[in-house]
């Protein structure tokens, strides 16, 4: 069995009357994450995790923003890919750690439908996802409600 980490950061801007989307939940907010996909930088910062781990590049080189094919996409679709390009190497996820920093709203009442919503695209249990978040205490541009990051680590075992 031979053991590989991956790291995954994402960030994308947010505008006003725009659908917020994160870990594959829909959040109701005033804001959402302008992008060519559905914006979902959770997502994003996880399936770059996932490519990094076995160096097989990452999510702009895989799915480019400027194909019509992933405009607009469900970002569980890109996931649902990463996954099973992660089962073609014989590899599977062990447990992914995410990060995700925004400043409105409060996102721990969407963490649990959120983690249940990874664990079933990627087909392993909800004990091997985590999902954080916190706010930028207001500083900077994510603190400013401009933007919304993620970070990601995950380890895979095959
Ligand atoms: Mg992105």
């Amino acid at each position: 069995m031979e053991y590989r980490t991956g790291l995954g950061y994402d960030i994308h801007r947010l505008e006003d009357g725009l659908t917020l989307t994160l870990g594959g939940v829909r959040i109701p907010h005033t804001k959402g994450c302008v992008a060519h996909s559905d914006g979902d930088v959770l997502i994003h910062a996880l399936c770059d995790a996932m490519l990094g781990a076995l160096a097989l590049g990452d999510i702009g080189q895989h799915f480019p923003d400027t194909s019509d094919e992933f405009k607009g996409i469900d970002s569980k679709i890109l996931l649902s890919r990463v996954s099973g390009m992660i089962a073609a190497k014989g590899y599977h996820l062990v447990n992914a750690d995410i990060m995700l920093l925004l400043q409105k709203p409060k996102i721990a009442p969407y963490v649990p439908r959120m983690r249940e919503t990874l664990a079933g695209v990627l087909g392993v249990g909800i004990d091997r996802i985590s999902v954080k978040a916190t706010t930028n205490e207001g500083l900077g541009p994510i603190g400013h409600e401009e933007g919304a990051a993620a970070y990601a680590t995950v380890m895979l075992a095959g």
